[in-house]
């Protein structure tokens, strides 16, 4: 059944109209056609460029912003499905189209956005705030993009589509996120991951999760290469970011951040980028707000990059002149180890239109930052450091003011990278000094031995 209760054929496709005339993939540059979502088209037919997903103002607008804010007040974490997601709590403005039986949720988002009292006050921004997006079914952000594309996928085989599996290429949570939804929704799942270079958190997820795992002797653009080969047939269907489904999910963040703030706009939002999908997305979530009134002003965005792998920093620096590709060096961060990214002209936009900023922290910087956050009781993961890094920066320049509302993403959890946290703690990662190393103390099973170190720790 679609949603308007009517039985459809399993061998013909039919184009769900509603979503042909409101929600639809167009060209960003500008070509006017229009795509279903549910056709295997991930670029540009005409020229080549990305694809967004388009929602129409018009019919979004029967609703008042008031009534937007208290339907998604009312679904959210609830238990009703699918309203219980974050990202199908707000479906309207997703994918409206998608069936209730094609939905594929494990009631992801709704993630807590928590106020960091202590790191906020050594840092002298004592209104910052974090979004743990790590909190999530598998530990990263990546669980709020792959719902929707997997969803899609779901109603689009329900539909006679002749896609048979969903592929990616991944540095390690896009895979995760895809392997997991897929599984959950019966559908093979084909993962393409840089041998060597991805942690072994990350590693088994898909591994266990039953999607067929394919370590190739390359990196990260490497995979992005073959993989985009192997899903021209059109039956294998690609899941990267490349595919702007994905940030449809990922657009709720930034929904759902105001919404935790009772409708209130902070001044800064800090998130760590690599394709740059996510602050794409965030922005696109934004953009939609003001269109349909629920906001009045815009956030200042902050993408942080790793200096080891900061195309987007280098570009930025050039006021955005071209797009400037790097060979991404071995980071800490590798979930944002990519040098040619591919959401750079919406990322772009993102940054404009929000006078936002491009910062860049070393390897030192981001386990220093990190570090230090754990020590106020977080447990960060590498590319949260990134983002904390570049805080700290933006404090120390000026440009963040003590008075400022100010939210850091916190994009995986840092439980998937304990290499990292082991490396830090045991002094042993390079081009990193631990400022504050940590280790285990062994002692001798004896009272008295303990009783000598606790006065020596606690005087
Ligand atoms: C994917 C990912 C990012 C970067 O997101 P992009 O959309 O590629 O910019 C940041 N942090 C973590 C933990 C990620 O998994």
């Amino acid at each position: 059944m679609n949603h308007l209760g009517i039985r459809m054929s399993l061998t013909v496709a039919p184009k769900p109209a509603t979503d042909k005339q409101t929600t639809y993939f167009q060209c960003i540059a500008g070509c006017s056609a229009k795509h279903s979502i549910y056709d295997v088209v991930y670029t540009c037919p005409s020229c080549g460029g990305m694809l967004e997903v388009h929602h129409d103002r018009e019919p979004l607008k029967q609703r008042s912003a008031d009534q937007w804010k208290q339907l998604f007040d009312s679904r959210a974490s609830t238990t009703t499905w699918p309203y219980g997601s974050g990202v199908w709590g707000l479906r309207e403005w997703v994918v409206p189209s998608l069936a209730d039986e094609n939905v594929v949720s494990m009631f992801e988002g709704n993630t807590n956005l928590f106020w960091a009292e202590r790191l906020g006050q050594q840092l002298g921004v004592p209104d910052l705030w974090i979004k743990l997006c790590g909190n999530s079914h598998t530990g990263s952000f990546k669980d709020l993009g792959m719902t929707v594309l997997v969803s899609v996928v779901k109603q689009m085989m329900s539909q006679g589509s002749s896609v048979k599996a969903v592929a990616c290429a991944s540095t390690g949570d896009t895979s995760a996120a895809l392997a997991a939804y897929a599984a959950y929704a019966g559908i093979p799942a084909v993962i393409f991951l840089p041998a060597g270079k991805v942690s072994t958190a990350q590693l088994i997820q898909p591994v266990a999760n039953g999607a067929h795992v394919l370590a190739l002797d390359t990196d990260f653009d490497g995979c992005m290469q073959i993989v985009k080969e192997v899903t021209q047939d059109n039956s294998i269907y690609l899941a990267n970011s490349l595919n702007s489904l994905r940030i449809e999910g990922q657009k709720t963040v930034g929904i759902e951040i105001v919404r935790q703030f009772d409708w209130e706009v902070p001044d800064w939002i800090i998130i760590p980028v690599g394709n740059l999908g996510n602050v794409s997305a965030l922005y696109k979530g934004f953009k939609l707000m003001m269109d349909l009134g629920l906001i009045t002003r815009m956030p200042r965005l902050v993408a942080a990059q790793a200096a080891k792998a900061s195309p987007f920093y280098e570009s930025f620096k050039n006021g955005f002149k071209q797009k400037i590709s790097v060979t991404a060096q071995n980071t800490l961060a590798n979930a944002i180890r990519i040098g040619d990214p591919v959401s750079y002209d919406k990322a772009v936009k993102a940054i404009v239109q929000t006078n936002g900023i491009v910062e860049q922290a070393s390897e030192n910087e981001l386990a220093a930052a990190a570090a230090h956050a754990d020590l106020t009781g977080m447990f960060t993961c590498p590319h949260t450091g990134v983002a904390l890094a570049v805080l700290t920066k933006l404090i120390n320049q000026g440009v963040i003011k003590s008075s400022d509302k100010t939210v850091v993403i916190s994009t995986a959890h840092g439980l998937k990278f304990t290499d990292f946290k082991v490396g830090y703690h045991e002094s042993s990662l390079e081009e990193v000094t631990s400022q504050y190393p940590n280790p285990a103390v062994h002692l001798p099973a004896s009272a008295d031995a303990v009783k000598a170190e606790i006065a020596k720790r606690l005087g």
